[in-house]
């Protein structure tokens, strides 16, 4: 189809949307209520820790309360707990993350299950995952998902009545994904898709619409892809590259290359669905302060 794609910058909408944060931190603030998220690590996961930083950086840009909690590696499940406990008790903090992956001790599901599901800014808690099955507004969606769901939207890319198919089906992107799509918001057809489905390319030539969060460099290629579809790709895949300072290189999982020269519209990576995971965190966070401060 079209040589010259629309590159929808995830960049320039997550600008925006923090921007409109800023805005309302500052409102919350003057009436007292100035919003808090804690953000623990635990052990020091190099990735974990750019992602760690980059979300307390944001909150410090935005004026929201931020406190980073770094443990090391031996910390116990029961530590763990404890801290999360008293951060639930903590008046000044309304959202709380743990960050993922924990060392392999730690069971993370006990730990989500932990967070005050009122503070529980990731949308990982049990009561959260049904609110969203629900379509219950007061519950809190994945940062990523939400942020896809986002993008669309700016784009002016229309979902309702539209073929979706969603490859993976984790809880932090696939499933939460495939719920938004289908549900009234966006209306669409929705198929998942993951490591047992058979004649993936097939499955995936009907889409009007890819999200693709699988987890592999350069998975989805042009013969997934129907002309004129639109595709967003979740995917961040470290990829050695000897030319960069850093030795690596960030790819998503899509390969852009052979795509773009068939869909209508498509994420960049870096670019796309990054930076809008950390704008949702912080919407998610104010909508935490609102509603535990009930303004
Ligand atoms: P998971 O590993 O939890 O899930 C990957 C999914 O892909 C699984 O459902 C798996 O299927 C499916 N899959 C794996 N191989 C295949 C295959 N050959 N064919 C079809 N499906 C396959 O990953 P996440 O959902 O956590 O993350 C996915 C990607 O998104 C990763 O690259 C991650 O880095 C990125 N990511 C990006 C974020 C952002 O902010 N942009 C945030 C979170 C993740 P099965 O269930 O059968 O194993």
């Amino acid at each position: 189809m079209s040589d010259s794609p629309k590159i929808i910058d995830g960049k320039a909408t997550a600008k925006a949307v923090l921007e409109q944060c800023r805005v309302e931190v500052a409102e919350l603030t003057t009436q007292g209520l100035r919003p808090g998220l804690a953000v623990v690590l635990v052990g020091s996961d190099p990735a974990s820790q750019v992602y760690v930083g980059s979300k307390t950086r944001t909150c410090e840009d935005l004026g929201i309360y931020s406190e980073k909690i770094e443990l090391p590696t031996e910390t116990t499940q029961d530590e763990l707990l404890e801290v999360v406990r008293s951060l639930n008790e903590n008046p000044a903090i309304h959202g709380i993350l743990v960050q993922s992956p924990p060392p392999p001790h730690i069971d993370e599901d006990a730990v989500v299950r932990a967070i005050d599901p009122a503070k529980d800014v990731d949308g990982f808690h049990p009561e959260n995952v049904a609110k969203l099955a629900l379509e219950d507004p007061s519950g809190f969606i994945p940062c990523t998902p939400n942020g896809c769901m986002e993008l669309l939207k700016t784009a002016g890319i229309e979902t309702s009545g539209k073929e979706a198919v969603v490859i993976g089906r984790s809880m932090i992107v696939g499933k939460p994904m495939a719920l938004l799509l289908m549900g009234r918001e966006g209306n669409a057809t929705v198929t998942i898709a993951h490591s047992r489905t058979r004649d993936l390319a097939t499955v995936c030539q009907r889409a009007d619409i890819i999200i693709a969060a699988i987890g592999k460099p350069d998975f989805v290629t042009a013969d997934f892809v129907k002309n004129g579809a639109v595709i967003i790709d979740v995917g961040i895949n470290r990829i050695p590259d000897s030319s960069k300072k850093s030795g690596f290189r960030l790819t998503g999982d899509v390969d852009f290359q052979s795509v773009s020269k068939k869909c209508s519209a498509i994420t960049p990576v870096p670019g796309g669905v990054g930076p809008m995971t950390i704008a949702m965190l912080m919407k998610n966070t104010i909508k935490a302060a609102r509603q535990i401060g009930n303004v």
